[in-house]
C-alpha cells in the first residue's frame, strides 16, 4: 500500500485518532460493535506503515485462536505482505511460545506437553486416590479449581497463606503434589503456561531486556477479561516502557468466574504512564432496535464505567420473541424459522444459535440433523477433545516422553490388554513411595519380579509395545508415525469392532487426524510449523492440538448454521441471531441468582448475546425442559423483561401447534414429512419412510444430514443394521 492514509479510509474521527495516534499507551474504551477489534487491526498497520514499526516488534494478543488468524489475515489484506511469523496470538499460545523457545531456562524438559482441563482433573482425582483423602470433603473439582485460581493469581503453593486453616492447608498440600507430578512428567497445565513464562522474564533479566527490546509495541484486544496473571504479565514484558494499545468494554467481562479482574481497566489508566482513553460511541453492527434493546438491559446493572452507543443504521425488525411449550418446541421454532430464512436467500452461516449451557445444544443439534440443516458447534464435543483423539495423542505423547503418567494411564489398557485396575493401583502405589513416573515404576516392577504371572505378561508387551512403535517410528513424517501408532497401538482395529454408528464415527475422527497432521506439516494450520520432521514436528502438532481443544472446529468456510454457546460467541457478529433457553434458572443461571455480582455477569453476557446480532435477533424460552435427566417448568427470563416492549414482537409458529393440556411431550420429530433435499434426479425421501438397497435389502430411514449430492441417511436394514449412506451414490428406491 503506498498511501498510509488508505488505512484511516472508512474510519469516524475517534477511529480515526486512535488507529494513528501517536505511540503510547493508549486505552479504547467502547460499547459492542463500535469498531474496537477494527481499530486494533488497523493501529497495527498504521504502526508498521506509518511509524516504520518492523512486523517483529509487534505483540498482538487476541482472545481465541480463531480471533488470531482472523487479525492475520485481515492485516495481511490491508498491508499486502505475508506476516506469518508475527507474534498475534492468545495469552496461552504466546507463553507457549517462549516457554517452547527458552525451556532450558524454564526449567522444563525440551518436549514438555501441555494438559488440558480434563487431564488436569484425572491427575487430581488420581492424588486424592493415593493419599487417601476423602473426596466429598475434598471434591476433585474444587481442587482443581482451587489449583487454577492460584495459578490465575499468581500463587505457587507456599505463597498461599493459609491462616492456619486445616482445610485450607490440605488444599494446598494437593496443590504442591499436583505440581510434583506435573513436574516430573514434564507436563504443563494452561495456567502453568501463563505462570511458567511470567517467572521465566522475571527470573532471568537478560532475557527479560531482550524481549522488552524486541517488542516495540504491544496490543491487546478483549482487555476487560484479562486476569490478575495476565496484567501483571503484560505490566512485566512492557516494563511499563513499551507502549500499550488495549482494547475493551467493561459491559462485556463475562470471565469474572474464572478470575477476570473489569479492574484491570481502572488500573491501567492509572499505572501506565501517559495513558490516553479514547471513546468509540457509534456502533456500525446493529439495527437501532437491537442497539436500543441491549444499551437498556445493560442500564440494569450498577458500577459500570458508562458508555452511550448510538447508530446510524435504520430501526430493523422488531425482536421476536417465542414462547415454546417444552424445548422440543423450541428446537422446532428455531430451524423452521432457519429454513424459512434460508429459502429466502439467507446463507446459514450468516445465522448463530447461542445459548447458555452447553447441554442445550442436544436438542437443537438433533432437530437441526431430523431436518437436514447443516451445522457446526464451536466449542462442545470439539475434535481434539473426542475420547478416541485423545487416546491418540496419549499414545503420542508417550512416545516423546514416557514420563507422562497421565499419558500412561490414560491408554494403558486401551484397547483392553488385560491389564486390571488392581495392576495399575499396584504400579502406582510404587510410583508414589518410590517417587518416580509410573513408567519407571512399571520396569521396576517387571525388574524385580513383583509383578507374576498374566499381569507381568500384558505389562511387559504394553512397554514393549511403546518402545516398538518408537523405533518402527523413527525417520517417518509426521502423519505417517501417527497413521502408524493408530494402527499399531490397536485404537483403529478397537474401534471398528464397536457395534454402529458411534464406532465408524470414531474410526473416521482417527483417520482426520491423519489427515489434520498433514495438513499441519502443510503449514495450514495457526502456527507456522516448526523446520523439522519426526519428534519435533510431533511435538510441535500434539501442542497445537491441545491449544486448539479450545476453539474452532475444521472447515470455517462450509455453509453452515453456527452453535456456540453465548461465551464463546464474545467477539463475533451475524446477521441473524437466536438466544435459546432465555429463562430464569437457565439464564440467568441458577448459579449466579444468589450473587448480585455474578447476576451483573449473566446480565453482561446476555448483552454479549444481543450485540451479536446484526439485522435480526430471535429469543426463545421454553414453559418445560427437559435438562439433565430431569423435566421442569420454567419462566421466562427476567431478562425479557428487562427489555423495552415497544421493540418485542411475539411470536407463534406458523401453522400452529395446539398446546397439550398435560404436561406431556408431543410426539414431534419422526412423524414430520421432513423431505431431504434431493437434487432432481435423487428421489425424495422422508423420515419413517421404507426404501430398498440393491445390497442392503429393505430398512426404514431414522437420519438424516446434508443436503443434495452429499446428504446422508442412516438406514436401519433388516438384519444388516444401521447404516449412514450418502444419497448421491447409494440406490436407495422408495417403497
Ligand atoms: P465487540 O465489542 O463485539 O468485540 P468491536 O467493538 O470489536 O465489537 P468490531 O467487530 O471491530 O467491533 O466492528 C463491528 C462491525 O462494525 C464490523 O463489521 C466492522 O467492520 C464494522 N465497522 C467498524 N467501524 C466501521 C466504520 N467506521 N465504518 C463501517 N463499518 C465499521
Ligand atoms: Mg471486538
Amino acid at each position: 500500500m503506498d498511501d498510509v492514509t488508505a488505512i484511516l479510509d472508512h474510519m469516524n474521527p475517534a477511529q480515526r485518532e486512535a488507529v494513528s495516534a501517536p505511540q503510547g499507551n493508549m486505552l479504547v474504551l467502547a460499547g459492542a460493535g463500535s469498531g474496537k477489534t477494527r481499530v486494533l487491526v488497523h493501529r497495527i498497520a498504521w504502526l508498521m506503515q506509518a511509524e516504520g514499526l518492523s512486523p517483529y516488534a509487534v505483540l498482538a494478543v487476541t482472545f481465541t485462536n480463531k480471533a488470531a488468524r482472523e487479525m492475520r489475515t485481515r492485516l495481511e489484506a490491508l498491508l499486502g505482505i505475508s506476516l506469518r511469523n508475527v507474534w498475534v496470538g492468545t495469552f496461552h499460545s504466546i507463553a507457549h511460545r517462549l516457554l517452547r523457545t527458552h525451556w532450558q531456562d524454564a526449567r522444563l524438559p525440551q518436549h514438555f506437553q501441555i494438559i488440558d482441563s480434563d487431564d488436569q482433573l484425572r491427575l487430581v482425582k488420581r492424588l486424592l486416590k493415593d493419599h487417601r483423602i476423602d473426596d466429598e470433603r475434598f471434591p476433585p473439582r474444587q481442587v482443581q479449581s482451587f489449583i487454577s485460581g492460584c495459578k490465575e493469581e499468581g500463587l505457587r503453593p507456599h505463597q498461599v497463606d493459609v491462616h492456619g486453616d486445616a482445610y485450607l492447608a490440605q488444599m494446598v498440600e494437593l496443590y504442591e503434589r499436583y505440581q510434583l507430578t506435573c513436574e516430573r512428567g514434564g507436563l504443563v497445565d494452561f495456567g502453568e503456561l501463563l505462570l511458567r513464562s511470567l517467572e521465566l522474564l522475571r527470573d532471568n533479566p537478560e532475557l527479560l531486556a531482550h524481549y522488552q527490546q524486541r517488542f516495540g509495541h504491544v496490543l491487546v484486544d478483549e482487555f476487560q477479561d484479562t486476569n490478575t496473571l495476565q496484567y501483571a504479565w503484560l505490566k512485566l514484558l512492557t516494563g511499563m516502557q513499551t507502549p500499550m494499545t488495549v482494547v475493551g468494554d467493561d459491559d462485556q467481562s463475562i470471565y469474572g468466574w474464572r478470575g477476570a479482574r473489569i479492574e484491570n481497566i481502572r488500573r491501567f489508566e492509572q499505572e501506565f504512564p501517559g495513558a490516553k482513553t479514547v471513546r468509540l460511541e457509534q456502533n456500525y453492527r446493529s439495527t437501532s432496535a437491537i442497539l436500543d434493546a441491549a444499551n437498556a438491559l445493560i442500564r440494569h446493572n450498577s458500577e459500570r464505567m458508562g458508555k452511550e452507543l448510538w447508530t446510524e443504521g435504520a430501526r430493523g425488525e422488531p425482536i421476536s420473541v417465542y414462547s415454546g411449550f417444552n424445548d422440543l418446541d423450541e428446537a422446532r421454532f428455531i430451524v423452521d424459522t432457519i429454513r424459512e430464512k434460508v429459502e429466502e436467500g439467507t446463507n446459514r452461516r450468516e445465522i448463530a444459535i447461542l445459548y447458555r449451557s452447553n447441554a442445550q445444544s442436544r436438542v437443537l443439534e438433533e432437530t437441526l440433523i431430523r431436518q437436514g440443516v447443516p451445522y457446526r458447534i464451536y466449542g462442545g464435543q470439539r475434535f481434539y477433545e473426542r475420547l478416541e483423539i485423545k487416546n491418540a495423542l496419549a499414545y503420542l505423547r508417550l512416545l516423546l516422553n514416557r514420563d507422562d503418567d497421565a499419558s500412561l494411564e490414560r491408554v494403558i489398557n486401551v484397547p483392553a490388554r488385560g491389564i486390571g485396575t488392581r495392576t495399575v493401583e499396584v504400579l502406582r502405589t510404587r510410583a508414589r513411595q518410590t517417587e518416580v513416573s509410573l513408567w519407571q515404576a512399571l520396569h521396576d516392577a517387571l525388574l524385580d519380579a513383583s509383578l507374576k504371572g498374566r499381569a507381568a505378561t500384558s505389562v511387559r508387551a504394553f512397554a514393549e509395545l511403546i518402545e516398538g512403535l518408537d523405533n518402527d517410528t523413527a525417520g517417518l513424517a509426521l502423519h505417517e508415525i501417527i497413521d502408524h501408532v493408530i494402527e499399531r497401538s490397536g485404537l483403529i482395529e478397537h474401534h471398528r469392532s464397536e457395534k454402529g454408528e458411534k464406532g465408524q464415527a470414531r474410526v473416521e475422527n482417527l483417520e482426520e487426524l491423519v489427515t489434520a497432521a498433514k495438513a499441519f506439516t502443510q503449514g495450514e494450520t495457526f502456527e507456522p510449523p516448526e523446520a523439522g520432521e519426526g519428534a519435533v514436528a510431533l511435538e510441535a502438532f500434539l501442542s497445537e492440538a491441545a491449544l486448539n481443544a479450545g476453539d474452532h472446529e475444521a472447515d470455517e468456510f462450509e455453509d453452515c448454521v453456527q452453535l456456540m454457546t453465548l461465551h464463546s460467541a464474545k467477539g463475533l457478529e451475524f446477521p441473524v441471531v437466536f438466544i435459546a433457553g432465555v429463562e430464569e434458572g437457565l439464564f440467568p443461571h441458577k448459579m449466579s441468582m444468589e450473587e448480585p455480582g455474578r447476576l451483573e455477569e449473566e446480565r453482561r453476557l446476555c448483552y454479549v448475546g444481543l450485540t451479536r446480532a446484526m439485522r435480526k435477533l430471535y429469543l426463545t424460552h421454553a414453559e418445560l425442559r427437559r435438562l439433565h435427566g430431569k423435566e421442569t417448568f420454567q419462566r421466562a427470563s427476567r431478562f425479557l423483561r428487562e427489555l423495552p416492549e415497544e421493540h418485542l414482537e411475539e411470536v407463534r409458529l406458523r401453522g400452529q401447534i395446539s398446546r397439550p393440556v398435560t404436561a406431556g411431550r408431543p410426539a414431534v420429530g419422526l412423524s414430520r414429512q421432513t423431505s431431504v433435499d434431493g437434487g432432481a434426479e435423487l428421489p425424495s425421501l422422508s423420515l419413517g419412510q421404507r426404501v430398498s438397497h440393491p445390497v442392503f435389502g429393505e430398512g426404514v430411514i431414522l437420519n438424516a444430514e446434508g443436503e443434495g449430492e452429499r446428504a446422508r441417511v442412516q438406514v436401519s436394514f433388516e438384519g444388516e443394521g444401521d447404516k449412514w449412506l450418502v444419497l448421491g451414490f447409494a440406490k436407495l428406491t422408495p417403497l
